[in-house]
């Protein structure tokens, strides 16, 4: 289940370049599936990219350089983006990881963040964009569940990279 915190959204489009890529901070939440693809897409092992293989129930961290996304490229684009390789979270923009519940039945929060000017501006948002962040938010729960199941079965770090 995914909580959305926030008043909701009417407006809104992401103008990177002009913000400064305010959202793309060092220690983006991560999980095993962002990590597998990113691995597999660009040849990097994970401990190149992550802070760390230790991890509080399934979260990993984005490594970064000075507070910034080690994805982050000069011109303020993610490097990550065109390969279609972008973690889940950055795909949920405008919201930001506000927190997992750990109950029975996972439940994730987010949150809109205050960080970003463009929110009330840009291209109008339909319900398309609510279901396809409610999408997402599922897709990182599910994740996470995926990830405490191969822990359960004793699995470490690289068996459960490979399992998936
Ligand atoms: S992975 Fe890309 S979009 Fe996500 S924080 Fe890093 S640079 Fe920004
Ligand atoms: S979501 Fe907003 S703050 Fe974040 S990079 Fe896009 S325009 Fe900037």
């Amino acid at each position: 289940m995914v909580l959305v915190y926030g008043e909701p959204i009417k407006r809104w489009s992401c103008e990177f370049a002009e913000c400064g890529a305010r959202c793309c901070k060092a220690g983006r939440e991560v999980t095993i599936g962002d990590i597998k693809r990113i691995a597999s897409g660009t040849g990097l092992a994970p401990e190149e990219f992550l802070e760390s293989l230790e991890n509080k129930g399934g979260l990993f961290h984005l490594k970064g350089k000075e507070d910034r996304c080690t994805f982050l490229a000069d011109d303020l684009s993610c490097s990550l983006h065109e390969k279609g390789l972008k973690p889940i979270f950055c795909q949920m923009y405008p919201f930001k990881f506000d927190g997992i519940i750990y109950a029975d039945d996972l439940i994730l929060k987010v949150r809109v963040t205050k960080d970003c000017p463009n929110i009330g501006t840009g291209k109008k948002l339909t319900e398309d964009f609510e279901i396809s962040i409610e999408a997402l938010g599922n897709r990182f729960l599910r994740d996470i569940e995926d990830f405490k199941r191969f822990k359960s079965e004793g699995k470490d770090f690289k068996e459960i990279l490979k399992s998936l």
